[in-house]
C-alpha cells in the first residue's frame, strides 16, 4: 500500500493509543506495586505489634527477653520472616533461626554501636554475612528506642544481603518504658515474584487493548476512507466523460455533503453535456436537411436544362413546360434561401424586439385581404372575425404579420376546397388571442409536439412542389417566442385544426 490516507490515519491513530494504554498501564503496575508493598509493610506492623505485646507479658513475667527461641521460631515461619528481639539498650538478645537466644541471653550481649568491642562480633555465630550490617541496621533506630515510634523500611538489607522489608516496633513495658524492640525482616523477592505475575497479566491485557484498539481503529478509518476513495473513483470516471455513476451518500456529515455536491455536480455536467450533444445533433439535421432540400431544386432544374440543351425535349410545349419547372424550382429554391435567413435572423436573438404597439385586428384584416384571391382560387371562404374591440399587443408589425400569414397560408393549404378558414381576434383577462379556426385534414396527434420544428412534415411522401417547406411553423414559433406569447393547436384528423396563440398584455404600459 502506498502511503495511503487510510494508512496515515491508522499509524499516528495507534501511536496515540499505544502511548496512552502504555502510560497508564506503567502506572497501574507502580500503584499496584507500592500498593502491594505497603499491605506487607501494614501486615508486618500489624503482626510485629502482636508480637510485641506478647514480648512484654513476657518481659513482665521474666524480667528479660531470654528462652524465645520457641515462640520466635513459631512466630517466625507464621510471619513468613525473620525476628530480631532487641534489649532497651539496643542490643540483639535473640533471632529468630539461629539458636542463639540461650547465649545472648547470658552472655554481655552484643551493643553494636561503636562502643562495642569487636571481641564481641565473634559471638554472632555462624551465617551472619556481616556483623557491620547488623550495626548499621540498629543505629537507624533512634526513632523507636527515643521516641516509641514503629519504624520501616524497604531496602538492600546488609545484614541478610537481599531485598528486605524491615519493620521495627518498640515493646513498650508497663512502666511505659521502651524495654526493647522487634525487628521483622520480610524479604521482597516475594513480592517481586508477585509483580512479575502482576507484570504479565497487565502486559497480556495491554497487548490485547492494542489488538482490539488495532481492530477498531483499522474499521474506523476504513469507513472514513472509503466513501473518499469512492468519490475519488467516481470522480476519475467523470473525468473520462461518464456522469452517470453516482456516489453512494451514506452520511450527513462533511463526507456525505461533499458526495452530495460531486452528486449534483455529475448531474448538472450530465445535463449540460445532453444539451450541448442535443444541440449538436439538430444542427448536424438541420445542415443534412437544409443541403437535401437544396439540392432537390437544382437536381431538377439541372436535369431540365441538359433535356432542353442536349435536344431531348424540342416541342415548343414540352420546351414551355420544362421553362416553367425550371422557373417553379427557381422560385422554390429562393423562397427556401429566403426562411432559412429569416429563421437564422430570429434565432440569432439579433432580432429587433420592437416593442411598438400593435394593432393586431388591422394585421389580421390585411393579412386577409391579401390572401382572399388565393383562398377564392381553392373555394374557399376565408372570413376574418375582428369585431371585437381589443388593445394594442406590443411587438414588431412585419413578423405579426409574417405570423398570420404563415398560419392562414397553412390553414388554406391543408384544407380541401369547399371548406372555411377562419381568424379571430379576441380579449381575454390579460391576454389578446389570435385564433386562426380551419375545416381541413387536421394533424395526427403523434405529429403535434414536433410540429414547430424545422424541416418537420406531417405527409412525408407528396409534399414536394405542392410545396411546403417544412420551415413556416418553426418561423412561427420564434416570433411567437419573441413576443412572451403562448401557442396551442388543437386538431381532429379530417374535421380542422386551431391555432391558439395568446399575447399577454403588458399593464404596466400604455395601450
Ligand atoms: P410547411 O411549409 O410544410 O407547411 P410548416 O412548418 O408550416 O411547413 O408546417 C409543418 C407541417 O405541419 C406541415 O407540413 C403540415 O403537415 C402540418 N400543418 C401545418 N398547419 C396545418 C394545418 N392548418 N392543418 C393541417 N396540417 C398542418
Amino acid at each position: 500500500m502506498r502511503h495511503s490516507l487510510q494508512l496515515k490515519l491508522l499509524f499516528s491513530f495507534m501511536l496515540v493509543i499505544t502511548i496512552l494504554i502504555g502510560s497508564v498501564l506503567f502506572g497501574v503496575s507502580i500503584l499496584v506495586k507500592e500498593q502491594t508493598l505497603a499491605a506487607k509493610q501494614q501486615e508486618l506492623i500489624a503482626k510485629g505489634t502482636d508480637l510485641a505485646g506478647t514480648l512484654q507479658s513476657f518481659h513482665a513475667e521474666t524480667g528479660d527477653f531470654a528462652d524465645l527461641d520457641l515462640l520466635l521460631a513459631n512466630a517466625a515461619s507464621y510471619l513468613d520472616s525473620r525476628i530480631w528481639v532487641l534489649d532497651a539498650s539496643r542490643r540483639v538478645v535473640n533471632m529468630s533461626g539461629m539458636g542463639m537466644g540461650k547465649g545472648m541471653g547470658r552472655g554481655p550481649g552484643w551493643r553494636m554501636n561503636s562502643g562495642s568491642s569487636p571481641g564481641n562480633f565473634g559471638q554472632m555465630g555462624v551465617g551472619l554475612q556481616s556483623q557491620g550490617g547488623m550495626n548499621t541496621i540498629i543505629n537507624e533506630l533512634d526513632s523507636v528506642f527515643i521516641d516509641g515510634k514503629t519504624w520501616t523500611k524497604t531496602f538492600n538489607n546488609p545484614y541478610y544481603g537481599e531485598k528486605m522489608l524491615v519493620v521495627a516496633i518498640p515493646i513498650t513495658l508497663a512502666n511505659g518504658k521502651i524495654g526493647g524492640a522487634v525487628l521483622l525482616h520480610a524479604p521482597v523477592a516475594d513480592i517481586d515474584a508477585f509483580m512479575q505475575h502482576i507484570y504479565y497479566y497487565i502486559g497480556g491485557a495491554g497487548i490485547l487493548a492494542i489488538l482490539i484498539a488495532l481492530l477498531i481503529v483499522s474499521r474506523l478509518t476504513r469507513d472514513v476512507v472509503r466513501p473518499l476513495k469512492a468519490m475519488q473513483q467516481t470522480a476519475e470516471t467523470m473525468a473520462l466523460g461518464d456522469y452517470s455513476a453516482l456516489i453512494k451518500v451514506e452520511t450527513s456529515d462533511e463526507v456525505g455533503r461533499l458526495g452530495l455536491a460531486l452528486n449534483s455536480l455529475a448531474r448538472d455536467l450530465a445535463q449540460y453535456i445532453a444539451q450541448l450533444e442535443n444541440a449538436e445533433k439538430l444542427r448536424r439535421d438541420f445542415v443534412a436537411n437544409v443541403s437535401h432540400e437544396l439540392r432537390t431544386p437544382l437536381t431538377i432544374i439541372r436535369g431540365y436544362t441538359e433535356a432542353l440543351l442536349d435536344g431531348t425535349v424540342d416541342s415548343p410545349d414540352q420546351t414551355l413546360k420544362y421553362h416553367r419547372q425550371m422557373r417553379d424550382e427557381s422560385e422554390r429554391l429562393e423562397r427556401l434561401i429566403k426562411e432559412l435567413l429569416d429563421l437564422s435572423r430570429l434565432q440569432s436573438g439579433r432580432t429587433e424586439p420592437a416593442q411598438d404597439p400593435i394593432p393586431l385586428t388591422a394585421i389580421a384584416n390585411s393579412v386577409v385581404n391579401m390572401m382572399n384571391q388565393q383562398a377564392q382560387q381553392k373555394q374557399i371562404t376565408l372570413t376574418a372575425n375582428t369585431s371585437q374591440h381589443v388593445p394594442d399587443i406590443h411587438g414588431n408589425g412585419d413578423r405579426l404579420t409574417q405570423l398570420v400569414f404563415i398560419l392562414l397560408d397553412n390553414a388554406i393549404k391543408y384544407t380541401p376546397s369547399g371548406g372555411t378558414v377562419t381568424v379571430n381576434i379576441l380579449q381575454d383577462i390579460k391576454v389578446v388571442i389570435l385564433k386562426v379556426t380551419d375545416t381541413g385534414i387536421g394533424i395526427p396527434a403523434e405529429d403535434l409536439p414536433y410540429i414547430w420544428e424545422r424541416f418537420y412534415k406531417v405527409d412525408k411522401s407528396h409534399c414536394r412542389a405542392d410545396d411546403g417547406t417544412g420551415l413556416g411553423l418553426a418561423i412561427a414559433k420564434q416570433i411567437i417566442d419573441l413576443h412572451q406569447a403562448e401557442a396551442v393547436i388543437t386538431s381532429e384528423l379530417r374535421l380542422g385544426t386551431t391555432f391558439t396563440i395568446r399575447f399577454p398584455l403588458d399593464t404596466n404600459r400604455d395601450t
